[in-house]
């Protein structure tokens, strides 16, 4: 069983398969950075896969591919299948964009991926081109369809930021409600690589969107996720991710592998060991100590939404968000 410095057990492994990405989201990533990190010195998916197989052994019943963009990484889906044959009742799932999902959602869920989150910041054409910087949106919205038509459990994920898309937050949550998708709003959390002029919305300020339309039951957070659920007269549910009052980090579970082999304890913080020459090594004993080492100094909390208006120095497209 893995349990860090403050008690709490780590059961959710988050791997960013890349830093690229084909999007350049404001929030993200809107400048390429000055230079990819080279393909050699990534870790293969047979590399990555020695210490998910440990990292399962160890009490990891969660896992979530992310990035930059995976879908952009070669043999993603055979990468899916190590770990979904490796142990097949594992929760399986994937962050993207949506992109290039209409040429992979099938081969990913015939791999053994179970559930997909979806970023869909807009509807509006110009405003999805506006934050991502490039004409995503109609590309994005077949990938959702083909998500659904195969059979992938899907959630949207939307950023809502001052000025862009909050008129659209209820938009939004109808595409959702319409499809039986849960929708999940992130509070925009600052970062250095981030476009410095944006605002983004609190959790109340988002709510306040969508009690213009609906009446609304809070219900609460489902295990140690970090979405705090509220739920419509009909039913339906959606719910918000509020790193601002950093109240979910005292059930934190999750630990974030790097494409580089970077074991990050928590979103927010520098702080980083590479297990990156001692898987290469083949020595999983030591990756496993580096695990340990990390998760006794995962910290208590994040610091956005502290005094001064912290922002973080880490890269979401580097630490997969
Ligand atoms: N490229 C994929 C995507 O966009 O879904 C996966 C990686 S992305 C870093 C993962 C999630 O982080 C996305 O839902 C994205 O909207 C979110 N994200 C990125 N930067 C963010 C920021 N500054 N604040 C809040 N959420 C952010
Ligand atoms: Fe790329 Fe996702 Fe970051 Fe947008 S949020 S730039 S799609 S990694």
């Amino acid at each position: 069983m893995l349990i860090d410095g403050h008690g709490r057990k780590v059961t959710y492994l988050r791997i960013s398969v890349t830093e690229r990405c084909n999007f350049r989201c404001q929030y993200c990533m809107p400048e390429k950075p000055f230079s990819w990190v080279p393909k050699e010195n990534l870790l293969s998916f047979e590399e990555l896969f020695l210490f998910v197989k440990t990292a399962i052994d160890e009490g990891i019943n969660k896992i979530r591919i992310t990035g930059g963009e995976p879908t952009l990484r070669e043999d993603l889906d055979k990468f899916i299948k190590m770990i979904s044959d490796y142990k097949s009742d594992i929760d399986l799932a994937m962050t993207t964009n949506g992109y290039l999902l209409k040429e992979s959602a099938k081969k990913l869920k015939e791999a053994g991926l179970k559930r997909i989150n979806i970023s869909l910041d807009s509807l509006r054409k110009e405003t999805a081109f506006k934050i991502a910087q490039k004409d995503v949106l109609d590309r994005v919205l077949e990938g959702i369809e083909e998500a659904l038509n195969v059979g992938l459990k899907i959630k949207i994920n939307m950023v809502p930021l001052k000025g862009i898309n909050d008129d659209e937050i209820l938009d939004i949550l109808e595409f959702g409600k319409k499809r039986g998708i849960t929708v999940r709003y992130i509070e925009y959390m600052e970062n250095v690589f981030a476009h410095g002029n944006l605002k983004g919305l609190n959790g109340k300020e988002i709510l306040n969107h969508i009690k213009k339309r609906y009446e609304i039951k809070k219900i609460g957070r489902d295990g140690a996720s970090p979405s705090f659920n509220y739920e419509l007269k009909d039913g339906y549910r959606f719910g918000i991710i509020d790193p601002h009052k950093h109240d979910f980090c005292e059930d934190c579970n999750r630990i974030r592998l790097t494409a580089e082999g970077y074991l990050i304890p928590c979103l927010y913080f520098d702080e980083a060991m590479s297990i990156k020459d001692a898987v290469k090594r083949g020595d999983i004993k030591e990756a496993t100590e580096i695990l340990k080492t990390v998760l006794q100094n995962k910290p208590e909390k994040n610091r956005w939404g502290d005094e001064n208006n912290e922002v973080s120095n880490r890269a979401f497209y580097e630490t997969g968000g």
